[in-house]
């Protein structure tokens, strides 16, 4: 069984509409840990959605959120396309009183009704920065958008020499800046086939590079890429102000690391445990997918549009420095950024 409980504890079986009918019924009735619940509902998002549908109203007008404990990726999954009915209940619960609950299911619904909402409430003063965080932008007029796609890839490393891959991981850096001589650049994690990841917005280059400077701290690299494929006008913003007071990864070997990703779906084969599938053999991370959240998402330094999010990874994918590696692309400007975060 796929499902790893994070307390321990034997999963239940989730093979038909029944079983998850069950599953909901231990959450009206609180008689489990809402985190032994919670992984049974992450499995859900990768594996059958739709058998979960006829119960979107059961757990939003139902106020069962507080206790379901599912991570934002997954109600992407599972609440996307919710009834109207759904996003006018949770529109009066927030006019009432704000919750966080409550704000981050309805920006996980997705529909044009919860995009009117979320502006509307954003202009009559809600916090912006709440829906920035989950990835959803407010523009001066019209419906809130999404500034990712839910749907979302698996992201598998594989250790080794893989000339030509179409996700390679730790190519030397002349590879992927057009001026190695003056670039900050010092590290490439991978370059990401954008096309590999449905729904992500036209972009003009084929892959996108995430990279780091020689820095231990938290910071953003933001570059143009152009045709070719590489990237100029690289500009690192450091979150502790301009200068970085740290220059720890300087001397990581250029050559450790070198391998290649592959994209996949989600499915029955991953593990699912703690809210997330990062214990599965190889998985370093999801392309597609909301932000993790935890942070604030880049906005182009160009338009200031909140940028969109590509893909999320750990640091395991290539060791340097510590925490997620996100990469977010800006579609007009044609501009990217990778940033480092945290583990949380
Ligand atoms: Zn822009």
């Amino acid at each position: 069984m796929p499902i790893k409980p994070v307390h321990g504890g034997d999963p239940m079986p989730l093979e038909s509409p029944d079983d998850v009918a069950t599953l909901v019924g231990h959450l009206e009735r609180r008689d489990r840990e809402p985190a032994w619940l919670g992984d049974h509902f992450s499995y859900l998002a990768g594996t059958r959605p739709d058998w979960f549908r006829p119960f979107q109203e059961t757990v939003i007008v139902g106020n069962h959120l507080p206790y379901w404990e599912v991570v934002y990726d997954d109600a992407c999954v599972l609440l996307a396309g919710a009834s109207d009915r759904c996003v006018e209940t949770l529109a009066g619960r927030l006019r009432d009183r704000w919750s966080g609950y409550d704000m981050w299911a309805l920006a996980a619904i997705g529909t044009g009704a919860a995009r009117v909402v979320i502006a509307d409430l954003v202009r009559a003063g809600a916090d912006r920065q709440d829906f920035e965080d989950s990835g959803i932008w407010v523009p001066p007029t019209g419906p809130a958008e999404y500034r990712f796609t839910p749907q979302r890839r698996v992201v598998v490393l594989e250790p080794g020499d893989f000339p030509g891959a179409d996700n390679p991981v730790g190519l030397p850096v002349e590879r992927i800046v057009r001026d190695p001589a003056t670039t900050p650049v010092v590290w490439h994690y991978a370059s990401f086939r954008l096309g590999e990841i449905p729904g992500l917005p036209p972009f003009p280059a084929e892959r996108a590079h995430l990279v780091a400077p020689a820095s231990a701290c938290l910071w953003t690299v933001f570059a143009d890429i152009g045709a070719d494929g590489r990237y100029f006008g690289e500009e690192v913003r450091f979150e502790s102000g301009d200068d970085d007071p740290d220059e720890d990864y300087a001397d990581d070997d250029p050559g450790f690391g070198a391998g290649r990703v592959l994209l996949r779906p989600y499915g029955p084969d991953l593990i699912y445990s703690n809210g997330n599938i990062h214990s599965s053999p190889g998985v370093v991370g999801t392309a597609g997918g909301p932000p993790i959240g935890l942070y604030p998402n880049p906005s182009c330094p160009s338009c200031k549009r909140l940028m969109f999010h590509a893909l999320t990874v750990e640091t395991y994918i290539r060791e340097h420095g510590d925490g997620f590696r996100s990469l977010y692309l800006c579609e007009d400007c044609h501009k990217v950024a990778s940033t480092a975060t945290g583990w949380n």
